[in-house]
């Protein structure tokens, strides 16, 4: 992720922190200097910040580890200032595996909030509330333990895509299908945000930030989940486009420029001498190569070689969800080591339309 500090990887997961979490610490140097704290004070405040950052740390890979014993890959991990983020290669598929994943999160923060209480004196009334500007070597562990068991019991609200969310998605899937469980869950999960930020608005900007990112993230992987739903159980080899326009290896750049302002092509499958399929070539490679290279340059040079072709038994959600098409650029699809067609994320986003506006669609593929 763009701006991240890389810090160090376990289990073969890496871990990023977020440029804004530098902004948290800045403000608390900010907010102790300006209150005239001494720099003792300032550092316990950010002896538990860092603190805090070691248990969302702990938090997500409670989910990673979750996710590794039942098979799933986590490319990394960031933290942010509002909490971690594990991004894991591929969603869980069984409503089952989601809801273990998902509540391995919040439950390291529990325990870590029950061993620290094992641990703290138990004259517990002498302990302030959590307060930023409180947090000394007296009352460190017993503020931990209120992170923690908060960090729990947040993530917890059954407000999607938060942990508690996917867990209630989770436990819907059971009963009805997942595009469902999501549309139920995402609802719910925009009213909490609302709550969120209207409490944010009057107690802590922080929860402004929750809401947002829960309104946006929750509208992202619903449209995610709605798609994948649409193109389950279809293969690139039902969509493939068998009329596509040709080019030989041998056109230049300035011809094959010509080519696309006199016809509605945006792009072209280039072939060799002997008539077969060797790439492919699309306006936006023909662009960005005319600013560097010769007009009389051949496409054999620029083309995207057919060596990048992909199986027609490929399932189309994984076409889409991994984002292995460009719009345009045409991708040939193999059957048996032989070029049968093209296919781009144009054809696929058309044939999401098309299944959309009738029933009927089976009538109009292949
Ligand atoms: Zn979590």
């Amino acid at each position: 992720m763009k701006g991240s500090l890389y810090i160090g990887q376990y289990a073969k997961v890496k871990v990023f922190i977020h440029w804004t979490f530098f902004i948290l610490i800045s403000y608390i140097l900010f907010l102790g200097v300006s209150m005239g704290q001494q720099a003792v004070a300032i550092g316990w405040h950010i002896l538990f910040i860092l603190a805090v950052f070691l248990c969302i740390l702990f938090h997500e890979f409670g989910h990673v580890l979750a996710g590794q014993r039942l098979g799933y890959k986590t490319k990394d991990i960031i933290i942010l200032p509002i909490g971690g983020l594990s991004r894991f290669e591929k969603l869980p598929d069984s409503p089952k595996e989601e809801l273990i994943i998902s509540i391995s999160g919040p439950m390291i923060n529990l325990l870590i909030a029950v061993l620290l209480l094992l641990v703290i004196p138990n004259n517990l009334s002498d302990f302030p509330s959590l307060e930023i500007s409180e947090v000394n070597s007296r009352n460190f562990l017993f503020l931990l333990f209120e992170v923690n068991l908060l960090l729990g019991i947040f993530n917890l609200i059954p407000a999607f895509p938060m942990d508690g969310g996917r867990v209630f998605r989770a436990f819907l899937t059971l009963f009805i299908s997942r595009v469902k469980a999501t549309k139920i869950a995402s609802a719910v999960g925009t009213v909490f945000a609302i709550v969120f930020i209207l409490l944010g608005v009057f107690f802590n900007p922080f929860l402004i930030f929750i809401g947002l990112f829960i309104i946006f993230s929750a509208s992202n992987e619903s449209s995610i989940v709605n798609i994948s739903a649409l193109l389950e159980g279809h293969t690139a080899g039902e969509l493939v486009m068998h009329k596509f326009d040709l080019l030989d290896e041998n056109t230049t750049l300035a011809e094959a420029s010509k080519e696309i302002l006199d016809g509605q092509s945006t792009s072209f499958a280039v072939i060799s001498a002997q008539k077969t399929v060797i790439g492919t070539i699309s306006r936006e490679v023909l662009l960005s190569s005319l600013k560097s290279l010769d007009l009389d340059t051949p496409l054999s040079k620029i083309m995207n070689p057919s060596t990048k072709s992909i199986p027609s038994n490929i399932p189309l959600k994984d076409l889409f969800i991994d984002k292995i098409l460009d719009k345009n650029n045409l991708v040939p699809v193999t059957e048996n080591g032989e070029i049968i067609g093209m296919i781009n994320l144009e054809n696929i986003l058309e044939f999401i339309a098309f299944k959309k506006a009738t029933s009927e669609w089976k009538k109009i593929i292949n």
